[in-house]
């Protein structure tokens, strides 16, 4: 028999949010992805736009995020430099932004999370005050180092590291990118990477990043 996603017992919230979607049935993907996700672990998956891979990814981690009770309150968080429990890391804005879009779909009935997405060619300022409190950032990798390296953002508290389409981004030239920012994140982190192809070069930054 197929899974529907009560199988995953998922947070309420998150329930809801499909529901208003009308998401009944996972994807293949989302089947094979989410249980192991959900259990914390490592994965490399093979997967094209169009699979459902965006959900794939989003509902695991952000389960978890609903699952912490100690959120810090949000005019708390607004004062400190934003530190974010997920990212995720996209090759283009367009995709970064799309991204962004899911997430809020699906946060919209869990209380006190915010989620913002950095990219190139946005005014500072304006990214800045975005950035600000965000739990989840989406971020394409060079603008995201400029933040780390202006203070404006610390990844030392990342639970989840979500890699998006790692084979364009590879082929965009952003290997190097990537290794800066996995070097800036916690050892304990959980680390997903999602590719449509599988080249060796893939191979060789998931044998890097991945713990498992
Ligand atoms: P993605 O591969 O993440 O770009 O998703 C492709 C499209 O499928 C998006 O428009 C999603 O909103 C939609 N989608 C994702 N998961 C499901 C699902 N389980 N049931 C129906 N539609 C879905």
């Amino acid at each position: 028999m197929s899974k529907t996603f009560a199988d995953f017992s998922l947070d309420e919230s998150l329930t809801q949010a499909l529901d208003a979607l009308g998401f009944t049935t996972p994807t293949p993907v989302q089947e094979q992805a989410i249980p192991a996700a959900l259990e914390g672990k490592d994965l490399l998956v093979s997967s094209q736009t169009g699979s459902g891979k965006t959900a794939a990814f989003l509902l695991p981690t952000l389960n978890a995020l609903a699952n912490q009770d100690t959120l810090v309150p949000f005019k708390d968080r607004m004062k400190a430099v934003t530190q974010p429990n997920i990212l995720v890391i996209s090759p283009t804005r367009e995709l970064a932004q799309q991204v962004c879009q899911d997430a809020i779909a699906l946060v919209r009935h869990m209380k006190g999370v915010r989620i913002a997405a950095i990219m190139g060619g946005m005014p500072f300022g304006k990214q800045i005050q975005q950035l600000k409190g965000a739990q989840v950032v989406v971020a394409t990798p060079g603008r995201l180092l400029d933040l780390v390296n202006r203070r404006q953002i610390k990844l030392d508290k990342v639970d989840a590291l979500i890699v998006d389409e790692a084979d364009r981004m590879l082929d965009m030239g952003f290997y190097d990118d990537i290794m800066q920012i996995v070097k800036q994140l916690p050892d304990s982190r959980q680390t997903i990477m999602f590719s449509a192809t599988m080249p060796d070069k893939i191979q060789k930054l998931a044998a890097n990043i991945l713990h498992d």
